[in-house]
């Protein structure tokens, strides 16, 4: 079986869906691969790094004509029309907004698997790409707030006398969130930490934070997500958290609803309670901002208070996010041709859960 890994053409997009150690995994199992020249380069993985771990580094029409395509970006309609019928794509696809990417997938006949649908099950914890990436992003959210703060994070005693240490609040405990709190910990800050599910307050107290317990109703939904909350609880949830919002040095919003437009937690007259110098870093600004005055992608300052809104920060560090997504790729592909050989058994819940189009069932 053939393996194309063509060079990842999104604007910001510095990643590379399969690093040289991972090729050399594959090609170990008895797959060839051929990676676009320069494909890594974003990433710091040069041709001659791919060549030495026995792939082949060739144009962008052999590596989109393969047999397994794997990518990290959704394929433009030019990329999708380079595909052979019958293919395999592995990628994040995110069907839910990309509908004509997919009409064009079913159409060229090819089978898509997408990461963000692996279903988050014990067995799957390997392909899980959304976590790798999530925890990436919580990462560097707290490295971005540390640069904007104008203070310390750490409690410091010195002569000329003690600094406070900064207080953050981090809203919404999943992957990133977690992360979030672990990273600012680290860096000797005072956290606090709020979820619509209960079921992390012991996560979140064993990273060292404070749980805020808020009088409202969990909101669990299904497979450890949070389900859509009514604007009532909303409008609540906004109220009871504001003076904590008004407290804190450093606010960062990752809460997500899988598939719907990210829940309004800030609203402006909660950003101009803030003290000037603070930092507001939401990563939900591609799903619409869990704060209301983000602009996504951008950076701006309102009263005196910073509000990050860049997208894709897993792409801001693209080595090892790269490393991560490309063990996430490499395992779901061995899931799906496990002799090195494409063996799709969609009685499988990993691999029925993750298709998005079936060659089979193309229009
Ligand atoms: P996500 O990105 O969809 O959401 C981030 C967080 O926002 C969630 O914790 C959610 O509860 C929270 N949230 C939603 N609305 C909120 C609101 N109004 N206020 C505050 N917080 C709000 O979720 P995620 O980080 O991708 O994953 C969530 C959970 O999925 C994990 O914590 C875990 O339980 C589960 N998970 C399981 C596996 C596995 O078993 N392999 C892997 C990863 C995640």
């Amino acid at each position: 079986m053939k393996v194309g890994v063509p060079k990842e053409s999104l604007a910001g997009e510095r990643r590379v869906a399969l690093v040289p150690e991972a090729a050399r995994g594959l090609v170990k199992g008895g797959l060839e691969v051929a990676v676009e020249a320069g494909a890594g380069a974003a990433a710091f993985f040069s041709d001659a790094l791919y060549m030495d771990a026995g792939a082949k580094v060739t144009d962008a029409a052999t590596a989109l004509g393969s047999d397994a395509v794997l990518k990290v970006q959704p394929p433009t309609p030019d990329d999708v029309g380079r595909l052979r019928a019958g293919a395999v794509l592995i990628s994040f696809l995110q069907p839910a907004t990309n509908a004509d990417v997919v009409a064009a997938l079913a159409k060229q006949k090819v089978s898509a698997f997408s990461l963000d649908l692996v279903p988050r099950i014990s067995r799957a914890q390997s392909m899980d790409a959304l976590s790798s990436q999530a925890g990436i992003a919580g990462y560097k959210s707290v490295l971005l707030a540390a640069n904007h703060l104008p203070k310390f994070f750490p409690l410091l005693m010195t002569a000329a006398g003690t600094v406070a240490p900064a207080r953050v609040l981090v809203m919404g405990a999943g992957v990133a969130g977690l992360q979030a709190i672990a990273t600012s910990r680290r860096l000797g800050a005072v956290v606090e930490a709020y979820d619509v599910r209960p079921a992390v307050k012991d996560e979140v107290h064993s990273l060292g934070a404070t749980f805020l317990e808020l009088p409202l109703e969990a909101q669990e939904g299904t497979g450890g997500y949070a389900r859509e909350q009514s604007e009532d609880f909303l409008r609540r949830q906004r109220e009871l958290i504001g003076d904590r919002v008004a407290a804190s040095d450093v606010v960062i919003t990752t809460a997500a609803i899988p598939g719907r437009p990210a829940p309004k937690l800030i609203p402006a007259a909660a950003v101009r309670a803030m003290r000037p110098g603070s930092v507001i870093v939401d990563l939900a600004a591609e799903t619409g901002g869990n704060c209301e005055l983000t602009r996504p992608g951008e950076e701006i300052v309102e009263c005196g208070v910073s509000i990050v809104g860049f997208t894709n920060l897993p792409s801001t560090m693209p080595t090892h996010a790269s490393q991560l997504y490309a063990r996430n790729v490499a395992a779901l592909l061995t899931h799906l041709a496990p002799e090195g050989e494409l063996k799709l058994d969609f009685t499988d819940e990993i691999t029925a859960g993750a298709c998005v189009t079936r060659k089979e069932q193309a229009a």
